[in-house]
């Protein structure tokens, strides 16, 4: 579909701006819940599918609005079962979602930038700089293509805001898609299927705490000590580890609920008996469960995989320290669609 610089994406528009959107042409409010359940629970591409809408009323709405929709240009399958969604968008940019089945679960990982301007050094979206921020619709319009290649009876369970791109330098698109992933009448995914991945932004989190906001949150951490982590995230002299922790101390998380840290380890870098304790020892008193997720190595990064016995040595101190510790098994990596391996790159 292509963009009228005149007319509205609808999909750029939360639940509460629809509405006011509709009211300033005259129609009742009700109108912004028939059309939301058009565009995420049926997931209808054009006004004329609104069955219960008159025509007169879907020939003005196309007057003034379009719906905007993505098709993916490639879907690579690794033989895990995990799929990579190669998607370009209106101005030639490309990003990735990455689809990831797991037993009961099947989790959407979205991207909300195209690159990324954080520069983590074991990252290849890092390399690839910050080239701009994705629209709200551009964020939801990746779960609609996925969903719609889905056979029927199999449903997407779980989103992570973890794909190209920080979340949270995106600010205002990003809380208004995770409004509609989470709104009754949109997606209706529940605060818990929702996670949100971050190299902790503080002033952002802040705003996200004052606001509200329910979904899970997850930092990306992979340092246990300011100078490693200074090193592997460039962030890190801004916002340093130690005020991240305690923000994180102050957060009042609901009863159950955890933070997630996300740990990539590297060979030799942050992977020691002493990485371990003094993780155990920052992460104290925070309710908390720490992925391991050992690096998915790249010719241009300048890191290597630690031995599975040495993540596993790693583990086990956690777990005796009473942490939860997951080692993440590296889904999807012969197609390069594991964690820090989304460049928007067709397949070879
Ligand atoms: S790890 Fe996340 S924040 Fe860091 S460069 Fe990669 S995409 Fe950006």
């Amino acid at each position: 579909m292509n963009v009228s610089s005149e007319k509205v994406d609808l999909k750029n528009l939360s639940p509460g701006e629809l509405q006011k959107f509709l009211v300033s042409f005259g129609k009742e409010r009700y109108r912004s819940t028939q059309i939301l359940r058009w565009l995420y629970q049926k997931g209808v591409e054009s006004f004329e599918e609104m069955t219960n809408l008159s025509k007169k009323f879907r020939k003005e709405l196309s007057q003034i609005s379009y719906l905007s929709t993505l098709s993916p240009l490639y879907i690579e399958q690794a033989r895990d079962g995990t799929k990579k969604f190669l998607f370009q968008l209106e101005d030639g940019n490309r990003i990735e979602s990455v689809l990831i089945p797991d037993k009961t679960r099947l989790t959407l990982c979205l991207s909300t930038q195209v690159g990324c301007a954080f520069g983590c050094r074991f990252c290849l979206t890092g390399k690839m700089g910050w080239k701009r921020d994705l629209s709200t619709s551009e964020i939801l319009n990746q779960i609609l293509a996925v969903r719609k290649t889905l056979p029927e009876k199999r449903a997407i369970t779980n989103i992570v805001l973890m794909g190209m791109g920080e979340p949270l330098a995106n600010f205002e698109n990003t809380l208004r898609a995770i409004e509609l992933m989470h709104h009754p009448d949109a997606f209706k995914f529940s605060s818990r299927r929702v996670t949100l991945s971050t190299v902790g932004l503080l002033p952002e989190l802040e705003r996200l705490a004052k606001e509200h906001i329910a979904f899970r949150l997850a930092i990306s951490l992979n340092a246990s000590d300011e100078k490693t982590r200074s090193q592997l995230m460039p962030i890190n002299r801004r916002y340093p580890l130690k005020m991240i922790l305690e923000w994180c101390q102050n957060f009042p998380l609901k009863p159950r609920d955890r933070i997630t840290f996300e740990y990539v380890m590297l060979d030799g870098k942050n992977d020691s008996a002493e990485d371990a304790k003094r993780l155990l020892k920052i992460l104290k008193g925070i309710p908390s469960k720490v992925n391991l997720i050992p690096l998915n190595e790249a010719p241009e990064i300048p890191f290597k995989r630690p031995s599975e016995e040495k993540v596993r040595q790693f583990q086990e101190i956690l777990m005796k320290g009473g942490l939860t510790a997951i080692i993440r098994a590296s889904k999807g990596q012969e197609i390069s669609a594991a964690c820090g391996q989304l460049q928007g790159k067709p397949p070879p």
